[in-house]
Parts: C-alpha cells; structure tokens; sequence
C-alpha cells in the first residue's frame, strides 16, 4: 500500500503542481504545498493554509521521504555536527554539517552503502544496500536545515552549500542525483546556488562526461588520491576500470563545458602515495591545467590499513606540489572526534542487536 504513494519530496514544483490540477484542484495550492515541505512540515495534516479535502487528497497520492534524526553527535569545537538518520527501510544513513565563516555546508550521503571498494573507506566496507531517493537526498537537507533554524534563531542562514562526499558515489546514482541538484537549486525549493555545490568522484569517466554535458555549474571534485594507474589500481578497484590520463581527459572535458575548475583530491597515506617523486608526478600530470589540489591527510579507519602521513611529509609535498606551480590547500580537518570526517560515515540497519524503534 504504502508503496504505490508517490514521494512528493522528489517531485519538481511544476510537477506538483500538474499533481494538484489532476486532483481537479488548483494550481496555486500546488505552491502552498511546495512552500510548508520546503519549510520542513513532513506531514500533509500540518498544512493548514489547505483545506481538509486537500489535504485528504493529498495523504492518499503521496508520501514524504522519511528521514529521521535518530542520533545527533556534536564535536568539540560545535564546528561539525553529524546526524544519524533513519530511512522509511530502516536503514541508516548519515550527514554531516559543517560550519565555515561563508556559511554552513552539508555533506550528504547519496547511496546507502557504496559499491565502489575503495580501501581506505569506510562507507564502502559493506557493499552498496541500494541507491537513495531523490527525496531522501532533500530530507538529509531539510532535516539539517530545520535543525540549524531551531538551533540559532537569529542566525536562520540554513544551508547554503552541499558537498556530495557522504558515504556512496554520486554517479553511480547518476539520475536521482541529477534531479535532485535540479530540485535544491530551484528558486522555489531551496535556491541553492549551482556554485555552491561539490559533486565528489571517485573517477567514472563516463559519467564525468555525462555529468559535462549537463551544463551545470557545479564543481566537480576527483578522488585521486595516486600519482599513477599503479598506486590508483592499490587502493582503488575502479583504477582498473579508468585510467588516470582518461580521468584527467574527462576533467579538461569538464573546464571546457562548463568553466569550472576541477578540485583533485589526494588523501595522503604514509609512504603509500606521500612521497616527492608522487607530488612530482602529479605535477607534471597536471601542469598548466586550471584546477586546484585539496590535499588531506587520511583519517584512520578501525582497519588501521594505512597510516597518516606524517607532518613533514604532509608539508614536503604541499610545498613541491605549489613549487611547481599547482594550487594546493589542506583540507581542514572536522568532526574527526564523532566519526564524521571523510570516509568515515558508515550506513547501518535496524537489525543490528540491540537497535529499535
Ligand atoms: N564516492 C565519492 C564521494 C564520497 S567520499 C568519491 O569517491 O569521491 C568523499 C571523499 O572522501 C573522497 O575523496 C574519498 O576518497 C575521501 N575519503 C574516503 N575515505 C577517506 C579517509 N579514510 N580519509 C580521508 N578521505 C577519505
């Protein structure tokens, strides 16, 4: 039963609105209703500039994605507040908000699970459970953004940027993923600007190239994390896949449609990918490409697989990488203390002993 209803917080406005007008209702309640969901209101009978009819109407067409926050961890410095939350499934899935000077950023998670076995993650250790909703990517925003307007009245900034570096990989979700960019950034939604989004890969080319030929722009962010297909191949099953100097190609292919300048990523681990001839090679790489390098050191996962590099070799690379003319930054490190830094988040199930609800 429950599954034949439509999730209305995948929906495009103009599609709720073609939704109201088939229930021989007006259009211009189709906006009533656009205007409470994005407001946080998760239940059709909390409506109340809607007649009773409508809103009966309503309950019987459409659900509303259920993301629940059912655990809420808060680090030290308050900079970094992560949420567990609770999917219609049971699954669990988790998001991260992170406050910055320019305003507050959401790391949300795009799959339950991933399925691309990178080694030093671990979102990824149990395999992909399945791809989220359009609607469950909205409700990871709105859960956040209800939670910071509660938090800070006189702030009430919400969220104002979206990285798409929780646990999944985007583009292997690559349809809901897109509609749901085109949903936040819609001026009825959330208005979230198209720049103010980070789409994180770890290297699908041809849905780097697809992703180009959309026209957004967005930034698109690349998990490289080796100077080479060798390294790449180490610690990364998808480097068998794609090459480096495909991934590369796709990159330039990227600028070229879209003028956005490509972000690499390189989580540095001791003396796996940390030494000067890999900074040196990925300076010839990507010499006289516009793009910027975000390097981070790696967060441990339980596994303890790969070590942290240390700071001088953090810092030799940083400076050979800007010697030769790359822009790099550190990554800054957050919410490391709850568990919600990169490549930490994990999903979970109900059915773990002990868990109820
Ligand atoms: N699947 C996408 C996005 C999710 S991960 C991707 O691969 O890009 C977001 C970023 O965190 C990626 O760059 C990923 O490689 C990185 N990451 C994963 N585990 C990490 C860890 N243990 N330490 C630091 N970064 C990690």
């Amino acid at each position: 039963m429950t599954n034949k209803l439509i999730d209305i917080l995948g929906l495009m406005p103009y599609e709720i609105e073609e939704g109201l007008l088939e229930m021989d209702e007006q259009a211009f309640r189709g906006k009533q209703v656009v205007n409470w969901l994005y407001k946080g209101v998760k239940d059709f009978d909390n409506m109340n500039n809607l007649p009773k009819t409508i809103r009966k109407k309503l309950r019987e067409k459409y659900t509303i994605a259920k993301v629940d926050e059912i655990e809420k961890h808060q680090s030290d410095n308050s900079e970094t507040t992560k949420y567990l939350c609770l999917l219609d499934d049971h699954n669990i899935i988790e998001c991260v908000v992170m406050k910055y000077r320019y305003g507050n950023t959401l790391c949300l998670s795009t799959q339950v699970g991933c399925r691309m076995g990178c080694s030093f993650c671990e979102s990824t250790k149990q395999g992909l459970v399945r791809n989220l909703t359009v609607g469950e990517m909205m409700g990871q925003v709105l859960l956040a953004n209800t939670d910071i307007s509660e938090d800070n009245e006189s702030e009430k900034r919400g969220i104002r940027n979206i990285v798409l570096m929780g646990s999944g990989e985007p583009l292997d979700n690559y349809d809901n993923v897109m509609k749901f960019l085109r949903l936040v950034h819609h001026p009825d939604t959330l208005g979230i600007s198209y720049r103010n989004i980070t789409l994180s890969t770890c290297g699908l080319v041809p849905g780097m190239r697809k992703l180009a030929q959309e026209g957004l722009p967005i930034t698109l962010a690349i998990s490289l994390h080796g100077s080479n297909d060798e390294i790449r191949r180490k610690i990364m099953p998808v480097a068998s896949a794609y090459k480096v100097n495909d991934i590369i190609e796709a990159g330039k292919y990227y600028f070229e449609k879209t003028g956005r300048r490509i972000t690499f990523e390189y989580a540095l681990m001791d003396h796996l990918n940390d030494g000067m001839d890999n900074a040196e090679e990925l300076g010839v790489l990507l010499k006289g490409f516009p793009c910027h390098i975000n390097v981070i050191p790696i967060n441990e996962i339980q596994d303890g697989l790969y070590k942290r590099s240390t700071e001088n070799r953090i810092e030799t690379f940083t400076k050979t990488l800007e010697s030769l003319g790359l822009q790099v930054t550190r990554r800054r490190e957050l919410g490391e203390d709850i568990g919600g830094a990169c490549g930490q988040l994990k999903r979970g199930y109900l059915d773990v002993p002990g868990n109820s609800f």
